[in-house]
């Protein structure tokens, strides 16, 4: 019907090299790595082999090229990115505690990333869409929302469908972002949650009372992540697939739910039954994570048949 789009902030992050140092001193870092959510996303889906485009803004500057310049290399269709002459590309530096976790310094909020409008370009990628993922943090953005509520109307009424990876954080929930959400969960084919995210998007404790809440609606499966655990498909017919994570050695987590999103979306929009879907994305996440840097993991169909081919799994 047509490519999968996306909308949203394009950044660069750049990182520390070692873990459990700080910002406070000069450290060693690596970057710049093209990075934003939507992005990843978008690339990983690319990739894999599906028609995919996005809508964001750059700074007419070296880190908004080379976020362009990668994603049309890996096959996304650039042409809805626009360029500010006025605000820099977004960036974010990013450091491990020493347990893992992290811990960003962003420069976003007076960045190109926040300039989103619906100009001529992401009209017409709206236009001739087949799908479109959203990502739940893009509902408390008034700029996101305004274009996302356009492209629900359209794609949805040419029969195309909609992906909502919930991304669903505590300072989301509330007053219209909630009421978005609402509306979301009731256009939405197929939901991609990580973890408790499908209880509060169903509403409901334990998995067989909110999967039976949201097939209520208009979805129609659900694709589960679970990290290191796998995931899981449950189907409207009240199918189930577990697909156990591969075995690898994390290196840094940042892109893994967008890659596995990314894999997930594009391998059922080329035809590939859900079981072959989830081991694709599986194997994008898992494989995300083994490298540094947000999207440097994600596969085309070649390099994950490889990796599944190579890579044992957890509990096997
Ligand atoms: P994030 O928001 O951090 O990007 P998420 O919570 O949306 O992530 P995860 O469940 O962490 O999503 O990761 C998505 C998928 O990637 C998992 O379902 C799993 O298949 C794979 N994955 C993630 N982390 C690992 C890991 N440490 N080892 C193997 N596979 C992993």
């Amino acid at each position: 019907l047509g490519p999968t789009i996306v909308v949203g902030e394009i950044l660069v992050e750049i990182m520390a090299r070692t873990r459990g140092v700080g910002f406070l001193e000069p450290i060693d870092l690596i970057g710049p790595f093209p990075s934003g959510a939507p992005a990843i996303f978008i690339d990983q889906c690319a990739k894999i082999g599906g028609a995919a485009g996005i809508i964001a803004s750059v700074g007419d500057d070296d880190f908004g090229r080379l976020n362009v310049e990668r994603l049309r290399r890996d096959g996304a269709d650039v042409s809805a990115i626009s360029v500010s002459p006025d605000y820099p590309t977004g960036s974010a530096f990013v450091r491990y505690r020493a347990d893992g976790s992290r811990d960003f310094v962003y420069n976003i909020a007076k960045s190109a990333a926040g300039l989103l409008a619906l100009t001529a370009d992401a009209k017409a990628m709206i236009a001739r869409a087949g799908h479109l993922h959203v990502m739940g943090t893009a509902l408390a953005i008034p700029e996101v929302w305004a274009i996302l509520d356009h492209a629900i109307g359209i794609i949805k009424g040419r029969g195309g469908s909609i992906s909502l990876d919930p991304n669903l954080r505590k300072e989301l929930l509330g007053g219209q972002t909630e009421e978005r959400f609402a509306r979301l969960i009731d256009v939405a084919d197929l939901l991609l949650p990580s973890g408790d995210e499908l209880f509060v998007a169903g509403k409901a404790d334990g998995e067989a009372a909110a999967t039976a809440a949201l097939f209520g609606r208009a979805v129609t499966e659900i694709a589960l992540k679970r990290g290191e655990g796998g995931s899981t498909f449950f189907g409207a017919d009240g199918s189930r697939i577990d697909c156990q994570a591969f075995a690898v050695d994390e290196v840094d987590p940042t892109g893994a739910g967008d890659c596995f999103g990314g894999a997930y979306v594009a391998s059922r929009r080329l035809g590939m039954p859900a079981a072959m879907a989830l081991e694709y994305a599986n194997a994008a996440g898992a494989r995300n994570v083994a490298v540094l840097g947000p999207m440097e993991g994600a596969g085309s169909r070649r390099e994950l048949d490889a990796f599944i081919a190579t890579t044992p799994r957890h509990g096997v």
